[in-house]
């Protein structure tokens, strides 16, 4: 046989291999129809498809800010933003140390769907609408645009919950203020590494927490050296020390905790030296975690790294809790925007999956679970959106005491319930509910880290009991704040009683701590949602939390509450 004939054979072979191989792909496929399945829950306004939320944002006066909600509410809903989440938390950030030729570089690079939606976010004002921005309600529009990106992607919110929650604390030294909020305000992501006067826009994160001491920060062994004779506030410092945690270290400056003579102190640290040369800021490595994994943890080393300090020498707790006391707030919108994706895909799912002949939503039981999922995401928005409106009025003493107490009493129980609530909201979905390709297991994953960092849940009670010791007004107004909604529903206001019997007695006051700080915080999105009028769903809310029949899971609420009509609330529509 001649080569050309040879070949000629070959190509007819493997052609007819061709062949063989897709007709039996033909008969593999048609093995079985796929049905029972709901269609994929994207290209629909998140915000237009999530009625609590229209509700709540109405509620706290933010309805001049709608269309812009709408807007990225049809962006995030679309299939491409969806994606983009996914791609973020499959190609996990990278760090690297060295270039080729050796020189340290520090660089941690992302997927470029990362870098897209930090751009989306930060257009949107998400890391500074109230800034930018201040009016009656700018806390809650900004709340609800946060809220809804938050579902699509939970990792990039931590670099933008940073940003957004530094501003109270660089405010304190107008020197350093100057500098740096232009850029921080500035509404163009500009990922690039070089010096602040070279950027469009900053990011900025924090680092607190070192090897002993997390919690206890005052354990930080980090020190501070003054460069000059100027010492304080504004002043130039040289810090050696490290950091077990620092998120998001691509950020361009972050506040951090060190020591000096009168005490541990506040500093913003650069990664660049004002003289335009590197800063001493050194990533050591990035953490491996279970969760969290668009969003890059390092661990970092300060060799000798410039910074400014932040408001008054010896003062470092006072002037970074300020921007905790945020971070801590959108900790809240995280985990009630983790809970409320859960919920729009358990009543999805429950609408269109069949299950003996009959769909999901129909059946008693699974009634039962998903509306009290869906009350769960209705008392946290509730309480999360009090919270934005009395952010919007720093110079009010009273709600500020609120402010005070409610920050820690939602961050405990807010955050702790999600864990539980999408595990739940998991197992609504069954099988389907555990694999990569639903979005369960990653809001699974997410959920804890909310509880961990920026205070845990014990760490939350005690601060409680701390505000309360401390300044008794604020445990006032946080009583008064719930006796505006007495007197309308019958287990709230017994449960009211029960409560301010529990804050009087202080024996064994820390040991009970949980049981009192759960209280409150069911209590007061109780009177949130009674507030804000919707009497089936305060009713449903109270009798399921506050009533005598509560149970310790999900789906034991009373047999008379329309479940239906709370999942329809919650359920988005595609069509
Ligand atoms: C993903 C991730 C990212 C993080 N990013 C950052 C970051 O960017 N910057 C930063 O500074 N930190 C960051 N952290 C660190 C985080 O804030 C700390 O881990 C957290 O504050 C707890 O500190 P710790 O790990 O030292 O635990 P510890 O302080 O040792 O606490 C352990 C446990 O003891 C409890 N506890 C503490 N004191 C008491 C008490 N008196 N009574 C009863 N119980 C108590 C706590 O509630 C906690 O449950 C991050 C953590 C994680 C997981």
């Amino acid at each position: 046989m001649s080569e050309q004939a040879e070949n000629q054979t070959l190509n007819n072979d493997s052609h007819n291999h061709e062949h063989e191989l897709e007709a039996s792909a033909i008969v593999i496929s048609e093995t079985h129809e796929v049905f029972n399945q709901p269609p994929h829950l994207e290209d629909f306004n998140t915000f237009e498809q999530d009625q609590p939320l229209v509700d709540a944002l109405h509620h706290a006066g933010g309805d001049w800010g709608v269309e812009a909600v709408t807007r990225i509410g049809d962006l995030l809903g679309r299939a491409e933003w969806i994606e983009r989440g996914f791609q973020a938390n499959e190609n996990k950030p990278e760090f690297h140390s060295h270039d080729r030729y050796g020189h340290r570089i520090d660089r941690v690079d992302f997927h470029p769907a990362y870098h897209d939606l930090m751009a989306l976010a930060i257009e949107h004002n998400i890391h500074a609408a109230p800034w930018n921005t201040p009016q009656k309600g700018a806390h809650a529009v900004r709340l609800a645009m946060n809220y809804l990106y938050n579902q699509n992607e939970a990792g990039s919110a931590c670099p933008l919950t940073m940003t957004f929650a530094c501003v109270p604390a660089i405010q304190k030294t107008p020197s350093v203020a100057k500098q740096w909020l232009p850029k921080i305000l500035s509404r163009e992501y500009d990922p690039s590494f070089q010096p602040i006067d070279k950027k469009r826009g900053a990011t900025i994160g924090m680092a607190m927490t070192e090897k002993q001491g997390g919690t206890d920060v005052r354990a930080n062994t980090s020190y501070a050296y003054p460069m000059g004779d100027k010492e304080g506030a504004g002043a130039e410092y040289e810090i050696v020390g490290h950091k077990w945690f620092c998120s998001a270290p691509m950020c361009d400056a972050f506040l951090t905790l060190a020591q000096t003579e009168s005490g541990l102190s506040c500093f913003l640290l650069p990664r660049w030296r004002p003289d335009g040369s590197r800063n001493e800021f050194y990533i050591q490595r990035l953490k491996d975690k279970m969760g969290n994994r668009s969003n890059a943890s390092s661990e970092v080393e300060f060799r000798g790294a410039f910074a400014w300090m932040l408001g008054d020498e010896g003062r470092g707790v006072p002037t970074i809790i300020e921007m905790v006391a945020l971070t801590r707030y959108d900790c809240m919108i995280g985990s009630t925007s983790l809970m409320r994706q859960a919920v729009a895909q358990v009543t999805h799912h429950i609408a269109h999956r069949e299950v003996m002949g009959k769909r999901l939503i129909e059946q008693p039981l699974m009634q039962n679970v998903a509306a009290d999922l869906c009350l769960e995401v209705e008392g946290a928005l509730a309480m999360t959106m009090r919270l934005a409106t009395a952010l919007d009025t720093p110079e009010d003493e009273q709600e500020q005491n609120l402010v005070r107490l409610t920050t820690a009493v939602g961050k405990y129980w807010i955050c702790k319930r999600a864990t539980h609530h999408i595990g739940e909201s998991q197992e609504c979905l069954g099988g389907i509910g555990y694999v990569e390709e639903s979005i369960m297991s990653r809001l699974y994953r997410e959920a804890p880290v909310n509880s961990i960092w920026e205070g845990s849940g014990n760490v939350q009670c005690l601060d409680v009991l701390r505000a309360v010791g401390k300044a008794p007004e604020v445990l006032d107004t946080f009583i008064a704040e719930l006796e505006k909604a007495s007197s309308r529903q019958a287990e709230y206001d017994a449960s009211l009683a029960a409560l301010k019997s529990q804050l009087s007695d202080f024996e064994n006051f820390q040991f009970r701590a949980r049981s009192i700080v759960e209280h409150m915080a069911r209590q007061m999105q109780a009177c949130q949602l009674i507030l804000m009028g919707n009497e089936l769903i305060y009713n449903a809310f109270c009798r399921a939390r506050l009533g005598e029949q509560r149970g310790l899971s999900f789906g034991n609420l009373p047999a008379d509450i329309d479940c239906r009509a709370i999942i329809e609330r919650a359920r988005p529509k595609l069509d």
